[in-house]
């Protein structure tokens, strides 16, 4: 357990207390060693339908003598940062407050995927406690191989182990960094690990769902997961430890003539424009709400834009103060862009994207279990992935945070004698 000195001040905190509900207290039955490790391993973009393709024989194998959903389903909006989060707090962003890859925040700026100072303060990710937090204060041992966040000091902790993102470590040399931290000795073995994988989605936005490229893709990450079963299997771990591999959202194709330009409807000189993509995000500047509202607010031939304060009750979204004053979504295999970025990629905009509408099939995302908590070749129906947390708190013996999850609508993923 590491502890830092606490960034955020009392009254800052205290509101985001507020915001994310006073955390409960219940008895913990946490102690380092005394439960099975725990692996959760991210697939970026893995869409569930990917294993039926003839190129992972390993995530399949795994599925087969575990447990799979059918399909999970990503919060809103379905992007990379939100969705992660939620994986570890169970909170929706709404309430977590990561609630975009592009975000601003009038007491921090601006946030955004490539702004290390932003991504590496605190305070964006304060509104929710990640399991890796929560772990540390009751002495477990943690360990992430990347995770948006882990980098991070968050509440005055950061993971026991961790490695700051960079995207060229190989899914081989990542799974090697894994197989060390468990081959420590007992009293500083991990309890719990994160350990992601980030080609399958850029091989998605490149090329596109359907391409050879993806394909290519899935069997290079699934040869990194064979790489890891056997290390585990040489360790004598691999029944021994329990092992969730999920992913934080799927991919739709998206054709170069679906865009929206978005300059048509507005004078962007009018707006703060917070983020562009599948979800848009625009606060108008002083005078020019009125004119920003009617030129935006309803349905267009491809995109729907609402208030926050009206955005349909299933996304769970618009109710946290860095959900800009306009939210924007384009329909599905759509982009939203600026004419200044559509000369900058001269034609050449990617092919796959995701954010959109979480119901939608294209956006479900992968959960697969293995190890001794549960069940052996079983699938179980669709679920929300803010379930994830509850579940992972419930093996590790954690006190779950306040949070959006159910336990009872993922048990059943577990063996009868593991409820
Ligand atoms: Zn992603």
């Amino acid at each position: 357990m590491r502890r830092f000195a606490r960034l955020i001040s009392p009254a800052l905190a205290l509101l985001l207390a507020a915001c994310a509900g006073t955390p409960q207290r219940p008895v913990s039955s946490a102690a380092h060693g005394a439960h099975a490790p725990l692996l959760l391993i991210s697939i970026d973009a893995f869409r569930p339908d990917y294993l039926d393709r003839g190129k992972t024989p390993t995530l399949n194998a795994m599925a087969a003598s575990g447990v799979r959903a059918k399909a999970m389903q990503p919060s809103f909006p379905s992007l990379t940062f939100p969705n992660h989060y939620t994986l570890v707090t169970g909170l929706y962003p709404d309430h977590h407050g990561i609630v975009n890859n592009n975000m601003y925040d009038p007491a921090l700026g601006k946030f955004s995927l490539g702004n290390r100072k932003a991504v590496g303060n605190g305070q964006w990710w304060a509104g929710g406690e990640p399991i890796w937090v929560t772990a540390d204060k009751h002495g477990l041992q943690t360990a992430t191989m990347f995770w948006p966040g882990s980098g991070t000091v968050i509440h005055g902790y950061r993971p026991d182990h961790f490695r700051a993102y960079d995207g060229k470590w190989t899914p081989d040399q990542r799974v090697d960094q894994v197989l060390k931290w468990l081959s420590l000795p007992a009293a500083k073995r991990p309890d719990f690990l994160t350990l992601y994988f980030d080609r399958v989605d850029h091989a998605g936005h490149t090329y596109g769902p359907d391409s050879p490229q993806v394909n290519h893709a899935l069997k290079y990450v699934d040869d990194g997961i064979a790489r890891l079963v056997a290390g585990l299997k040489a360790r004598g771990l691999y029944q021994h430890m329990n092992i969730i591999v999920v992913s934080d959202h799927g991919m739709a194709s998206t054709p170069r003539k679906n865009i929206t330009v978005i300059d048509k409807l507005i004078n962007l000189k009018h707006v703060r424009v917070v983020s562009l993509g599948v979800v848009a995000g625009f606060i108008p500047k002083s005078g020019y709400t009125q004119e920003v509202e009617k030129a935006l607010l309803g349905h267009h031939d491809h995109m729907t834009c609402w208030r926050k304060q009206n955005i349909p009750a299933r996304y769970h979204y618009g109710g946290n103060p860095r959900v800009p004053a306009i939210t924007c979504a384009a329909d599905l295999h759509w982009q939203i862009m600026s004419q200044a970025n559509v000369t900058k990629y001269k034609g050449k905009t990617m092919l796959g994207d995701h954010g959109y509408d979480n119901a939608a099939p294209q956006m479900r995302a992968l959960f697969i279990a293995h190890g001794p908590a549960f069940r052996q070749g079983a699938v179980i129906g669709e679920f929300p992935n803010v379930d994830v947390y509850p579940l992972m708190t419930h093996l590790l013996g954690l006190p779950a945070q306040t949070n959006d999850g159910h336990f009872s609508q993922i048990k059943d993923a577990l063996k009868a004698s593991q409820h």
